[in-house]
């Protein structure tokens, strides 16, 4: 028989492949054929030495391919208060100390030096793709598009002004002018971002709505964070927030509900047939004492969870390894059932259902041939992960994300045994340190009068 020999870009081989779809497969001595930033086909490593002749070949002989890892919820930018204001409550942390410190701070520069080192962080961390809220997203667009890394930017909306804008037409406004600019980008997406459902107002989220359909584009926003925000709305308006939104036509397949922390059997059967998606975010969840997101009730009605870390200052870091084993952790403590959320599921809340919940499963969330080559690849030959009897599990209980080695998206080598090769680490690490001289002497000064 004749081989045909086929030219292609790259060839990764790996002692483990874990493609996520098939769900819980783990295949071995398996390689993945990416050409032009895409994933061509997994097969054997023998065959595919035979098959392909690549321009690069990677052999990782101790370590675990999974799709890249998508961070459904965060506030990229905000890194650069990680630590400012901790042990707080969430209406505290918020009133008293984020939004004074955002007043202050938020600018074009903060955001784009904020999420460049969020941006080093999740890569380093084996994040590909990340679904942000801030201001200035035309800033965080631009970072994430230099550093080539994956991001749907939200287009943040909020019933008070700020620096990025005044009122609720020129949120809309700035926000449609970041969507068009990107509209065509390979890497970059927006998401229409309303805040949360105590700082916007219905006649403004109605137009969200409509532009969203008009646009096709999902809506992003924090839901049912704490009980006080459910006790607050109930008792102004006589309904719980959910309701609210329910009726302006917000709750559909375009919503990723963040956090749910409140949610009745009959929230969670109205959210399976709206086919709305909820991003779970449990250690925010957990620092902030917001309550406990019903995650495996959730999985059991056929509601699709994702998985985010919320910002670096609710945190306080932007690990997604982390933020997996604390799902699997949580999730069994909340259902009293340790076979609740299990490592094969998390590790699928983590990858294709952040993908589902962007709108973005046709591309990414998995190793499937036709989809985005997005790649972390996972040292499990160390130490702290042997020996090794499960490779889905050592990932979720035990690898932290010190072991990711390499990460690529769209095929791009974008972190190479640990080295960041488009973001230069030292002046990102001078910059926040930078930051932090300026907001810590400010801060100081401020406890002081
Ligand atoms: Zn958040």
């Amino acid at each position: 028989m004749q081989t045909i020999v086929q030219t292609i870009d790259l060839l990764i081989h790996a002692r483990w492949v874990i493609p996520v779809e098939p769900h819980d497969t783990v295949l071995e001595h398996h390689a993945i054929a990416i050409h032009e930033g895409h994933i061509l086909e997994l097969l054997p490593s023998a065959e595919a030495e035979e098959k392909y002749l690549p321009d690069i070949e990677h052999r990782l002989d101790r370590h675990a391919l999974i799709p890249g890892l998508v961070n459904a919820h965060t506030h990229a930018a905000m890194s650069l208060f990680r630590g400012l204001a901790d042990d707080l409550h969430l209406m505290d942390w918020l009133q008293n100390h984020i939004w004074p410190a955002e007043a202050k701070w938020i600018s074009p520069e903060f955001v784009a030096d904020g999420s460049r080192l969020a941006i080093a962080e999740m890569l380093r961390g084996g994040t590909t793709c990340f679904n942000d809220m801030y201001f200035f997203p035309d800033e965080t667009a631009r970072v994430a598009d230099n550093a080539g890394m994956r991001a749907v930017v939200g287009l943040i909306l909020i019933d008070f002004p700020t620096v990025w804008a005044a009122n609720a037409d020129d949120y809309l406004h700035k926000g449609i002018e970041v969507h068009d600019h990107y509209r065509h980008h390979p890497l970059i997406r927006t998401a229409f971002a309303p805040h949360a459902p105590y700082t916007v107002s219905d006649e403004p989220l109605q137009r969200v709505v409509t532009y969203a359909e008009e646009l096709d584009l999902p809506i992003h926003m924090h839901v049912h964070e704490t009980a006080h925000e459910v006790d607050e709305a109930s008792a102004q308006s006589g309904l719980r927030p959910l309701a609210r939104l329910t009726r302006l036509g917000v709750v559909s397949p375009r919503l990723m509900g963040v956090h749910m922390t409140q949610l009745s059997d009959g929230e969670i059967a109205h959210l399976a047939s709206s086919s709305a998606h909820v991003v779970h975010c449990p250690e925010s969840n957990l620092k902030l004492a917001s309550g406990f997101c019903p995650v495996q009730k959730l999985l059991d009605a056929g509601v699709n969870v994702a998985l985010g870390t919320d910002g670096a200052a609710s945190n306080n870091d932007l690990d997604m390894f982390g933020e997996m084993r604390s799902a699997a952790l949580l999730g069994k403590a909340v259902a009293g059932d340790a076979s609740a959320v299990n490592a094969a599921r998390v590790l699928r809340m983590a990858t294709l259902g952040g993908a589902r919940a962007l709108g973005l499963d046709e591309d990414i969330g998995s190793l499937e041939p036709g989809k985005a080559a997005d790649i972390a690849a996972i040292d499990l030959g160390q130490l702290e992960t042997q020996p090794l009897y499960h490779p889905i599990s050592q990932l979720v209980y035990a690898a932290g994300r010190q072991q990711v080695s390499d990460v690529w998206v769209a095929g791009q080598h974008l972190l190479k045994e640990r080295e960041l090769t488009t973001l230069n680490q030292n002046s990102i690490i001078e910059k926040a340190r930078q930051w932090a001289v300026r907001i810590g002497a400010a801060d100081s000064q401020q406890a002081r009068t």
